[in-house]
């Protein structure tokens, strides 16, 4: 069962994302290194509820 989850920057906090992810396999918390328009480079992106 995968879910939709939101990431957001965890420098600004801006939601720049959405990805899918299995919850049973992956019971941490997500984090990503992603562009972030707001800061205007790459920064660790983390799952939101
Ligand atoms: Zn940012």
């Amino acid at each position: 069962m995968r879910e939709i989850i939101t990431v957001e920057c965890t420098i600004c906090k801006n939601k720049n994302y959405t990805t899918t992810k299995n919850k049973k396999k992956h019971q941490d918390k997500l984090e990503l290194k992603k562009f972030c328009r707001v800061c205007r480079k790459h920064s660790p992106h983390k799952e939101t509820k």
